[in-house]
């Protein structure tokens, strides 16, 4: 900006502006309040007006642009979307009071992880800033959401392990010093993340562990569980610097640390909670195919977002699980009670993140007005769910806090509608404060004695059309019109002259006016005193409300649960330590939720480690393989996180991660090719994948030719059979079914299709037994390909099922590993062929 700043004589306005640009980086739009609106000059005009999509002006020749002050929220995401950040430049006096220039400065730097605004915010996802610390020994993870004051870290020897736990969070910030270059970091990092790269002596272990001593004003963090957890200690107290740097003042609603217990929850990883649309869609546009867009009635957005946590992070311990079990079948089994638990958290609103606003000092009387509703609502809900014996709502009411006194004073003090602005009055009630109530009392009755004045003026002048007015230059007068004029009284002084029309004031009319004037302002100021102390005593409490809050959160959870269980008949799923997955008449949530009633097949599921480990699911394409194989790993993540699911019954032994291989179009965006990703992604899961997992692969080896795909597909079962994992494995590849007879440990299921005149007809219902063909060439029959190419094909396929025919069984000798014979590479004319 100074350079361009140089060739213009600068007002002093405009100096003022530079030296509050001075000290933000490259990268920060700096919004400057002049009145009611903010401004942004120079380059900060010419980049910003195109980007917020606003008309750019030039003043003496100084590009600028402006939004109006309240509509602030509309222009910030625009602006950070576009990688950049948002510094605040407020008035620091009023205008009003203040003779000359009023002073200005910036209050606040706004990033994607620091933003607090709730119409910026989306209420059912937490917003992470995220820090990442690379240490000698181990890589250190730190999560704050800011809107919340949910602050966590976590730390590992291999930086690998990190990944998911950053793609679950899904930050939308993260800050890592600035010489590590991001490409060459060891995981990938969400798309939709935006890079903060500060310097690298910020990320200082002593600088940075006495930022947070200092923050939570203790002498050690051994008080937060947080021993030892030395590089993450280093990534969160950097992180809390940068915050409140950015924030320019204490965050006090950040009460505790903690950390993130990973050992106790089932590993979804990164690809997983992508392809298996957890919580986001994969195409951005299709919000329902998500797996959360069936599970979230929740009644409140702590409840919501908490929901997408259990729903990222399944139990592995069955007593924890078995609690969670036990409070929805409670809630299930009284319709009523759940009814009204739901009801009563009607008047709950986001109090987590009002409470936050509240300590920044940016919430209004509104949102001190929701907190009060929501407090009012605690005791309904402890005697609802005081019917209900249940160990975990136990706990849970032991974490909700109840606080009679200060929601009666809040619902007292506060007007039943206040307005937005805290500066403008209406927010106390009347009989709430005497000296209100007396302000406004000098107010209403100098009110009235204009109007007597009034009245009593137009009787002394004979003059009908006298009137009082107002305005700010010159307070209270008397207005004539111009030919009323001259029968003006001697006592009356002159004080303005109109087109057609004077105006007079008399020491009478000043001396009320200073009273009138005076008790309005005074009562405003008083208001906005009154309201701040309102404020105090919550954020006092901020600790106790947290804590409520949680609470609350987690018993909406479970509600919901519920409901969505009645709702969509769901079933409680038993669960056992052993090695199985056990389903009668399952269902996919997603697809069935987006269907008709009764349309979707149910189907059933038998995995076990005795005949069927490897369950290879074989039939044409359009059958209903890949909704069948993730329907299976659905069904598990919800058991685990509690929830009921869709079926008649289940016993599902605990599974300690889940990994997949299931094709998505958005790899084709990420410049490898679709083979080469698939086979990183295969590779993940053979080199994690153990006795406790189960593993869904679609469709693997197709990226390939036929020999290399189905050697590998063939390989890689046989992989799996020996790492003892429950997998389902669909494919196109029917040769695959031949596995069978020298594995014990496969299962051939194949997907029923009704065949009738060369027609088929899709069943959606899997069987035991594998198909004995591909069903390519009808499915390409029906797509309208000529019948001449598909007699052709036919013909073809006759010739290649001759040759290959039963060559696996044929050729299957003794083996030293294995017991079975992949598939040879022969006949060289056929592979020409391919190849063509
Ligand atoms: P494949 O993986 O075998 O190609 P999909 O699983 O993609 O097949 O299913 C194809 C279509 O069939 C899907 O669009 C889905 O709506 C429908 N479908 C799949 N399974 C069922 C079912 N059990 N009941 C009803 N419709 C189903």
């Amino acid at each position: 900006s100074k350079a361009s700043a140089q060739n213009v004589k600068l007002t002093p306005m405009m100096r003022q502006y530079l030296d509050a640009k001075e000290g933000l980086t490259d990268d920060t739009i700096l919004l400057f309040r002049l009145g009611d609106f903010y401004e942004i000059f120079f380059e900060d005009a010419e980049r910003g007006a195109e980007i917020m999509g606003i008309t750019l002006t030039r003043r003496n020749s100084i590009p600028m642009a402006g939004v109006p002050y309240h509509a602030l929220d509309n222009y910030l995401p625009r602006i950070l979307e576009h990688g950049l950040k948002v510094a605040i430049a407020e008035q620091m006096e009023d205008p009003a009071t203040t003779k000359g220039i009023v002073r200005r400065a910036v209050t606040r730097v706004i990033t994607p992880g620091t933003i607090t605004e709730d119409n910026v915010l989306r209420s059912s996802k937490a917003n992470f800033l995220a820090s990442l610390h690379i240490g000698k020994k181990k890589t250190g993870l730190a999560f704050l959401d800011l809107s919340t004051g949910n602050f966590r870290i976590l730390e590992h020897s291999d930086p690998h392990n990190l990944e998911a736990e950053l793609h679950r969070a899904n930050p939308s910030e993260l800050i890592i010093a600035d010489e590590i270059e991001i490409d060459s970091l060891p995981f990938s990092l969400p798309d939709s993340t935006s890079i903060s790269p500060i310097p690298s002596w910020q990320f200082d272990s002593d600088l940075t562990e006495q930022v947070l001593l200092k923050h939570f004003s203790v002498t050690t963090l051994e008080g937060f569980g947080c021993r030892n957890q030395n590089d993450a200690i280093t990534a969160a107290g950097a992180l809390l610097d940068y915050v409140l740097t950015n924030l320019k003042r204490s965050a006090d609603h950040i009460t505790s640390l903690g950390l993130i217990q990973n050992t106790d929850c089932m590993i979804v990883d990164r690809v997983s909670q992508r392809t298996l649309e957890l919580v986001e869609p994969i195409f951005r546009d299709s919000k329902n195919s998500t797996l959360i867009s069936v599970l979230d009635e929740c009644s409140t957005p702590m409840g919501s977002r908490l929901l997408r946590e259990w729903l990222l992070r399944p139990l592995t311990n069955i007593e924890a699980i078995t609690q969670r079990q036990d409070t929805l079948s409670s809630f299930c089994s009284d319709q009523m009670l759940l009814e009204e638990l739901r009801e009563s958290f009607r008047t709950v609103r986001d109090i987590e993140r009002i409470l936050t606003r509240l300590n920044l000092g940016t919430a209004n009387a509104r949102e001190l007005q929701t907190i009060a509703w929501a407090l009012k609502a605690i005791p309904d809900i402890e005697s609802i769910i005081s019917y209900v014996d249940s160990d975990l709502l136990s706990d849970i009411k032991s974490r909700l806090f109840n606080f009679p006194e200060l929601t009666d004073t809040l619902l007292q003090a506060l007007t039943d509608e206040p307005p937005a602005t805290l500066k403008d009055g209406g927010i106390i009630s009347d009989g709430y404060n005497d000296q209100l109530d007396h302000f406004r009392k000098g107010s209403r009755e100098g009110k009235a004695w204009l109007a007597r004045f009034e009245a009593q003026e137009k009787e002394r002048t004979g003059i009908k059309k006298l009137k009082i007015g107002y305005n700010r230059v010159f307070g209270y007068y008397i207005e004539l019109s111009k030919i009323n004029s001259a029968q003006a009284p001697e006592d009356y002084i002159r004080k303005q002259t109109l087109a057609n029309a004077e105006r007079y004031i008399t020491p009478e009319l000043k001396e009320i006016e200073d009273s009138v004037l005076g008790a309005e302002e005074k009562a405003k100021a008083l208001e906005y005193e009154l309201f701040q102390e309102l404020r105090l005593k919550v954020t006092e409490k901020t600790k106790e409300i947290q804590s409520t809050a949680i609470a609350l959160a987690e018993l909406d959870c479970l509600a919901n649960l519920a409901y969505v269980a009645l709702k969509r008949s769901y079933i409680r799923p038993q669960l056992c330590e052993e090695k199985k997955i056990n389903i009668s008449d399952g269902r996919h949530p997603v697809v069935e939720a987006a269907m008709d009633a009764g349309i979707f097949v149910p189907n059933d599921t038998d995995m076990n480690d005795h005949q069927a480990s490897i369950n290879l699911v074989t039939g044409p394409n359009m059958a209903g393989k890949s909704t069948y194989i993730r329907q299976v790993a659905l069904l598990t993540i919800m058991a685990q996180m509690g929830s009921f699911i869709p079926c008649s019954k289940a016993e599902i032994g605990i599974t300690d991660s889940i990994y997949t291989r299931i094709g998505a179009a958005d790899d084709l965006s990420r410049g490898q090719s679709t083979f080469m990703v698939e086979m990183v992604e295969t590779a993940n899961i053979l080199n994690n994948a153990g006795p406790r997992s189960l593993v869904i692969l679609d469709e693997i080896g197709r990226g390939t030719s036929t020999y290399d795909g189905l050697s590998l597909a063939w390989a890689i079962a046989e992989h799996l059979h020996d790492a003892g994992c429950l997998t389902l494995f669909a494919t196109h590849y029917h040769e695959l079914t031949k596995l069978g007879a020298s594995l014990p440990k496969v299962k051939n299921w194949c997907v029923a299709v009704h065949e009738s005149k060369g027609k088929i007809i899709f069943l959606h219902k899997i069987q035991a037994g594998a198909a004995d063909r591909s069903y390519g060439i009808y499915v390409a029959k029906l797509a309208g390909i000529p019948k001449s190419v598909i007699k052709r094909a036919d013909n073809i396929l006759q010739d290649l099922e001759d040759i290959n025919g039963n060559t696996y069984v044929k050729n299957k000798k003794k083996s030293t590993n294995s017991n079975s014979e992949p598939p040879s590479h022969h006949s060289p004319s056929l592979f020409d062929w391919q190849s063509k």
